[in-house]
């Protein structure tokens, strides 16, 4: 009854009761904020913003083109809703974690995926500033920004392979690997290494992405290397192995450390 009484007694002190003293701060703390997560709308400017408004989905913040201007819909304290079922490094569903940026930018070009819409400099400008004022300010680690494609990669393929990762690596924005390595490790990549599902499988869950180890090249493994593949090299990502493939998942996967299962 104690326990009653005193419970009413402090809701009714929260509702009218003595201000709250706002002057101390505690030193144990930091961000929510551990990914960010890029998107591309597959719609024009108007319809871009119509849907991230009025729909079920959002960003924090949408990038449209020409004319290039940046939208702040979701405050940064909060969760937007855009990256859906989704896992990178073990963590899940980044809605609850992760700043989402959605570039107005039509994808695919043909049904069959082979032509797609470059991005504008003055987009990828706009972009590359926010990123770098997010980044900083979140203190979120290179290899946590990410494509929803490397969250999602059963199901998404954006920003897809026109999007300029490597560029904005070389400006300190995101993970890239180590272009002479990969180019001396290429010859080295032996027959198990890429005849092996199983070790293409492990080596990308290393780096991050969801991938079940099942062993086998089943379509779960072809979606993830493709998503891969549009990320680290986009000239050819058709979801295949290849000696360049693996000598690049092989180079960012030095960075991390072999998991247990
Ligand atoms: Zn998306």
């Amino acid at each position: 009854m104690l326990f009653w009484v005193t419970t009413l007694a402090w809701l009714a002190g929260c509702a009218g009761g003595p201000p709250i003293d706002r002057s101390h701060h505690a030193a144990g703390q930091d961000s929510r904020v551990r990914f960010i997560v890029l998107h591309y709308t597959s719609e024009n400017n108007e319809n871009s913003l119509r849907i991230l408004t009025r729909d079920r989905v959002s960003a924090h913040y949408l990038i449209t083109d020409e004319p290039v201007r940046i939208y702040s819909l979701v405050d940064e304290n909060r969760r937007a809703w855009h990256a859906g079922q989704s896992q990178w490094f073990g963590y899940r569903d980044l809605n609850a974690t992760s700043i989402g940026i959605e570039l107005v930018n039509p994808g695919p070009l043909d049904g069959t995926r082979t032509r797609w819409a470059p991005y504008s400099k003055a987009q990828i400008g706009a972009l590359s500033a926010l990123l770098r004022d997010v980044q900083s300010r979140h203190h979120v680690n290179a290899w946590n920004i990410v494509a929803h494609s490397d969250i999602a990669p059963l199901r998404k393929t954006d920003p897809g392979p026109a999007f300029p990762w490597r560029e904005l690596a070389r400006q300190g924005l995101g993970r890239w690997y180590d272009e002479n390595a990969v180019t001396q490790r290429i010859p080295q990549v032996t027959a198990v290494e890429l005849g092996s599902p199983a070790y293409i499988q492990s080596l990308l869950a290393r780096i991050g992405y969801p991938i079940a180890q099942s062993g086998v090249w089943d379509a779960q493994t072809r979606q993830v290397i493709s998503a891969f593949q549009m990320h680290y090299r986009p000239a050819n990502y058709t979801g295949q192995t290849d000696s360049e493939t693996v000598a690049i998942a092989q180079d960012l996967a030095r960075h991390f450390p072999a998991s247990t299962p």
